[in-house]
């Protein structure tokens, strides 16, 4: 996090300069390890081993996958916009943002990330039935609906306008609870990966898993999966509790995960 100490930017265009292009490529290279890397091992190189735990049998379109990619790049330079903005508020003392680690200790460090969590997952499910109405779905989300069938690669496939809502939670976040860069590092580390998890297009949770005690609490990959090929659905993003209290899951959700499952040992 040294670089984000650094720079003592004070105005926002400044901050604007000296941090998006680093933010931007941060992402990049986040994308291409976390996306990228999912990609390369579960759709090329395990391919034919792990045709089993496919959550829909036919694969996209080439045409299709590179469209992924080309809106994530777009969205990685409004996201390193929208941080360098966070960097000049904390910078000009507008956020709760703190660099000394010593002054929370590490108890809240966790509890920050988890907190992260909750409040993302929230935020994510809110923004995203506002999404599925019907203008802003036609002018705004149907972009990351292209992919009927997605790929890790459509993990941050937006509209640029979605991309500032969903980037919203980062502003929301610094301003009303106290944040260490690192936990924001780790917390967008585990965003990213649990993204990539909701598009992989395979299924490696056990079965049983959405009906298990503690299991039924989260999402899966069938989930997400699921909500791309029947799109009026499954919601969520970490956790399942909001599409349980509204009753958005698919009504064949579990059936569905159970099927694909089916086939875990073989
Ligand atoms: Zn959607
Ligand atoms: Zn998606």
């Amino acid at each position: 996090m040294s670089l984000y100490i650094k720079s003592q930017c004070s105005g926002l265009f400044e901050c604007a300069i000296d941090y998006t292009p680093i933010f931007f490529l941060i992402l990049v290279v986040r994308y291409l390890l976390i996306s990228g890397g999912a990609f390369l091992i579960f759709w090329i190189l395990l391919r034919r081993n792990i045709e089993h735990k496919r959550i829909q049998e036919n694969y996209p379109k080439r045409r299709t996958v590179l469209n992924e990619i080309k809106w994530s790049i777009l969205t990685f330079t409004i996201f390193g916009g929208i941080g360098s903005m966070v960097v000049w508020a904390s910078h000009n003392g507008y956020t709760k943002v703190y660099r000394n680690f010593d002054e929370y200790g590490i108890a809240y460090f966790i509890l920050s990330i988890v907190l992260f969590m909750i409040l993302h997952d929230a935020y994510f499910y809110f923004s995203h039935r506002l999404m599925h109405t019907k203008f802003l779905f036609k002018k705004v989300h149907k972009v990351h609906h292209l992919s009927n069938n997605p790929t890790p690669w459509a993990s941050f496939s937006f509209h640029p306008s979605e991309a500032v809502l969903e980037a919203g939670i980062l502003p929301v976040f610094a301003f009303l609870f106290p944040y260490h860069p690192l936990a924001l590092f780790v917390s967008l580390l585990i965003m990213s990966v649990m993204n990539a998890l909701g598009h992989l297009g395979y299924e490696f949770y056990p079965k049983g898993f959405t009906k298990h005690l503690i299991g039924k609490w989260f999402n899966t990959s069938t989930h997400h999966n699921m909500h791309h090929s029947k799109v009026n659905c499954n919601y969520g993003l970490y956790f399942n509790w909001w599409d349980r209290i509204f009753q958005t899951n698919h009504s064949l959700y579990h059936e569905t995960f159970e099927e694909v499952t089916s086939n875990q040992n073989s």
